[in-house]
């Protein structure tokens, strides 16, 4: 029996059809994805994802303790919406030695991480060699460190360097060491809005085809959706039913990442960010239309801890992590710390009325919560940290 509030939500804004779809679990119609963009009423959308949340998830909110390395910066392509990459010899270009990554994982490790979580450019001049290496000193800190590396881009891109099949290279960076997928380099699969933003990158085929073969191998992968720059919203829903599809297909996708473009020192630089009216309904309408998703990730990142810790309530079940060092949304003017302690993770959860829930790589539960707030670190800040390494 619905409420008068909930009456007024649903009712009001015509949403009868969709909120019994929603409540029978029954999934939902492109038409409907374009009607719930439509809509103006972010309560109706809180209220419609919310169901949706709950039956996943229950009240459980999730949150990881890992480290970022951005092992490079220097890339061949130019994406227009990209503020982090830079040729070889440009102003601001560095690169990680093997060493200094180690050094930076290695901290991380005596804070009780379990994920490292690895992107960079794609580098013209190192050799597919080199990433194996570092994967296995990686692996060689701790056997039990998930490593989650590498967007779709930069898979196809080592496997030209390294003059292997796809599948071959996904073979040989699993053996060395890499445990996961990251979900980068989608941004939005039409090719109208490709050759405007990120010309010379693969198709949205292409994209699928590496996580395809990566899921048949029994690997796991995110995927994300970067908006606000060009797309109109029927290329998000395309978007959607592109990952909704191949989701159908092979359910390798652990979690979908809703990434907001950020338009600071790039080509794009006059389009307006988007607004947090904006980054909620692309939280909540992913919520209701990829039903065959388990999880919603909001990047607080890109959001800020503050819109992050809002979106529990707009269909999101997990923030994940406390990152500790991130340079690709951070050149794009993004003004969150570049990390998050796991208290603050844990009292912004518990004030949304969540419970929050330490998870691994594949969102499994650590019980009881390891790493800072298990360690001794009852305020839940991180040491000091020894060696400060890189660019
Ligand atoms: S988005 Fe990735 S591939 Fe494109 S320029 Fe930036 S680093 Fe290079």
């Amino acid at each position: 029996m619905l409420t008068r509030l909930k009456r007024r939500l649903i009712e009001g804004n015509r949403l009868s059809d969709i909120h019994e779809k929603v409540e029978n679990a029954v999934r939902l119609s492109d038409e409907d994805a374009l009607r719930l963009y439509e809509l103006r009423d972010l309560n109706a959308l809180a209220f419609l994802a919310n169901i949706v949340r709950a039956r996943k998830n229950g009240d459980k909110a999730f949150y990881i303790l890992n480290r970022h390395i951005n092992y490079s910066n220097i890339c061949i392509l130019s994406c227009q919406f990209c503020s982090f990459a830079c040729r070889k010899k440009g102003d601001g270009a560095y690169e990680f030695t093997i060493e200094e990554i180690v050094g930076k994982a290695s901290h991380a490790l005596r804070l009780g991480i379990t994920e490292i979580h690895i992107v960079g450019g794609l580098h013209p001049t190192l050799k597919f060699e080199h990433y194996e290496q570092m994967l296995r000193a990686l692996k060689n800190l701790n056997p039990l460190l998930h490593i989650k590396a590498f967007t779709a881009i930069e898979i196809l891109h080592l496997a030209w360097i390294g003059r292997l099949k796809v599948g071959e290279t996904l073979e040989r960076l699993r053996a060395a060491g890499l445990d996961s997928l990251t979900g980068g380099g989608a941004e939005i699969f039409s090719p109208r809005v490709r050759t405007l933003v990120c010309r010379g990158k693969e198709t949205a085929e292409e994209w699928l085809d590496v996580h395809r073969l990566w899921h048949r191998m029994g690997g796991r992968s995110t995927c994300t959706m970067l908006y606000g720059h060009v797309e109109t919203i029927a290329e998000r829903v395309d978007h959607l039913r592109m990952l909704r599809a191949f989701q159908d297909e092979t359910g390798g996708f652990t979690a979908f990442v809703p990434l907001p473009f950020h338009p600071s020192n790039n080509r794009l630089s006059h389009i307006p960010e988007p607004t947090g009216f904006e980054n909620l309904r692309n939280l909540a309408i992913p919520r209701l239309y990829l039903d065959n998703f388990d999880h919603i990730k909001c990047y607080w990142v890109n959001h800020g801890l503050k819109l992050a810790q809002v979106s529990l309530g707009y269909g999101v079940d997990d923030l994940d992590g406390t990152v500790l060092e991130e340079r690709i949304y951070h050149t794009a003017g993004a003004k969150t710390p570049q990390e998050q302690t796991a208290a603050d993770l844990v009292r912004a959860i518990r004030e949304a009325g969540r419970i929050p829930v330490q998870r691994d790589s594949l969102y499994r539960e650590i019980q009881p919560p390891h790493g800072w707030i298990a360690a001794g670190c009852p305020d839940g800040q991180p040491a000091e940290e020894e060696t400060e390494t890189g660019g």
